[in-house]
């Protein structure tokens, strides 16, 4: 029995299996083998696990995205088959008794410069896909890196942290608890594990080399403290926890259908943060009244290319319909920071949280903003869609979109497209935004305050650094004074204001904020239900 403690991000207990992943990064060196035959017997299986991931990828993406962008696992499932391909492996390990990894990274690289080489785009392109597939049988191989989940049974995740397309790549149904040695509570991972209602800690220190896949542990959300192995009385007092945290949740149900208002009759709307399609079964099952941010980004993070127009248009068309005529808020392309995408190529840089990231890049690389604009406009004839800009600081941004978004629209009617501007509105959470609120009001129809990215900047500590939790206070009184001077700016100009970052769910801060004339809540969807249930004992 060991016991860790950590950061709580979310609250809530987990009994379960423990997985570990291993860390991400493979160096593969060079070794002379004995046995070739054993070597070539190793490869054969590692690419037949490889072609196993492929199918389970292209089945995966043809349900979630479509058979068009799936169709590349299969090119991928040729490749491996390549008769050129394999011998270049077999020989290296026959004739110059390489050991396996080495020798698949080699054939990947000759191969790949062979393709680069070819004056042909198409084939161009496949010099990076025979680059993955080589990485991937050198995973399997070196087993350095099993982060799918190769089992049924729901498991406790422990790693040393974890990208949030990582994290996005796991099945809910398969996860009961998130642990990590890294990570901060304010990551995009923390968040993702309250939408997804899962136990997480992060800033655990456990040595990750000493646990074992498939013990038993219990992940106390509340207390920040990790069980591995625990004895039998522990786990008694646990699934004595597990059993009251449900009984809890079953009376909360009893709020479903209920109205979100405070005693003495102030409505307040309580939407909910999502990051994919898939998260709208959450919505609905909580009962949030709308969608208060719909992260867009997560469409663009875990792929190998920009998602396309009608790719988009599908998906925000989906949320739409499913909401039923209910709020949509629909924040375009925050990417950049902790959420990145190899295709974008965006360059490494000292301070990200400060660098080209969100609407810097919309408003550099239009082109990509376009197609999202196009998509959401398009979107937006099937449901009650509105447009959120994310990290804006000046007039003159708000002036570009604007003037963008009229282009968008001119296409679409030229081109007969159908199409409709919703309301549009902007993310409070750079400082600068709360200085000029007064003037920004009067340009927009709506503002959301993103108090984690608000915090971050006014309080100058990076939300992803662990280390700086101590001086963390969320409860800031500069922070809470910008939120009231926005909400001020917002209310003199006749607009609606609402909170979509984490502070929203501080339940210790709600009465604070509808005195404030908040007119919005949006949280992680599990929060919904104890949320109204503090509205509705406010006065
Ligand atoms: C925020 O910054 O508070 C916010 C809601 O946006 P994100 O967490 O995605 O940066
Ligand atoms: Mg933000």
């Amino acid at each position: 029995m060991y016991q860790f403690e950590g950061k709580s991000v979310y609250q809530g207990i987990a009994i379960g299996p423990v997985k570990v992943l291993k860390p991400r990064s493979v160096t593969v060196t060079q070794e002379q083998i004995a046995d070739v035959e054993a070597a070539c017997a190793r490869v054969e299986a590692a690419i037949g696990e490889a072609q196993q991931e492929l199918d389970a990828l292209y089945d995966k993406t043809v349900e979630t995205v479509g058979e068009e962008e799936a169709a590349i696992f299969e090119v991928h499932q040729m490749m491996l088959e390549d008769e050129d391909y394999l011998e270049a492996i077999y020989t290296s390990i026959r004739e110059e008794k390489m050991n396996a990894a080495y020798a698949v990274l080699q054939a990947g690289n000759t191969f790949s410069e062979m393709f680069a080489a070819i004056d042909d785009a198409y084939m161009q392109a496949r010099a990076v896909d025979v680059k993955d597939i080589s990485q991937r049988v050198i995973r399997i191989l070196t087993g350095a890196n099993t982060n799918a989940l190769s089992t049924d049974e729901p498991v406790i995740i422990m790693a040393d942290d974890l990208t949030p397309s990582e994290t996005m790549q796991f099945e809910k149904e398969h996860l009961l608890a998130f642990v990590t040695v890294h990570g901060s509570a304010n990551s995009h991972t923390a968040i993702l594990a309250r939408t997804m209602n899962l136990p997480a800690l992060v800033g655990v220190s456990m040595d990750l080399s000493e646990l074992t896949d498939g013990t038993l542990a219990i992940v106390d959300g509340k207390s920040g403290i990790v069980i591995y192995d625990p004895d039998e009385k522990q786990l008694e007092e646990a699934r004595r926890e597990l059993a009251k945290e449900q009984a809890k949740k079953e009376l909360l149900l009893q709020l479903k259908g209920e109205k979100t208002q405070t005693k003495s009759g102030k409505k307040i709307n309580l939407y909910a943060n999502i990051g994919n399609v898939e998260d709208v079964s959450f919505v609905l099952e909580n009962d949030a009244e709308g969608i208060g941010l719909f992260r867009s980004e997560f469409l663009y993070i875990g792929r190998d290319a920009l998602p396309t127009e009608e790719e988009q248009y599908l998906a925000y068309r989906q949320v739409l319909e499913q909401m039923e005529n209910k709020k949509v808020i629909i924040r375009t392309l925050d990417i950049g920071a902790d959420k990145k995408a190899d295709y974008l190529g965006l360059e490494e840089e000292e301070n990200p949280a400060l660098g080209y990231r969100a609407i810097r890049i919309c408003l550099t690389q239009t082109d990509i903003f376009k197609t999202q604009l196009r998509a959401l406009l398009r979107a937006a004839v099937h449901g009650n869609l509105s447009i959120m800009y994310p990290m804006i600081i000046s007039v003159e941004e708000v002036e570009k979109i604007k003037a963008i978004v009229a282009e968008v629209a001119a296409e679409l009617e030229a081109q007969s497209v159908a199409y409709r501007i919703p309301e549009q509105g902007i993310m409070i959470e750079t400082p600068a935004a709360v200085m000029i609120s007064v003037r920004l009001a009067e340009l927009v129809d709506f503002f959301s305050v993103g108090t984690n990215d608000l915090t971050q900047y006014t309080l100058a500590i990076d939300r992803q650094n662990n280390r700086l939790d101590a001086f963390y206070e969320p409860h800031h009184e500069a922070v809470l004074r910008m939120i009231k001077m926005a909400a001020d700016a917002a209310h003199a100009a006749g607009k609606w204001i609402g909170i979509c970052g984490e502070l929203g769910a501080d339940m210790d801060l709600t009465e604070q904020f509808i005195e404030m004339g908040i007119d919005e809540l949006s949280v992680a969807p599990p929060m919904i239900l104890p949320l109204r249930a503090t509205i509705r004992a406010c006065e």
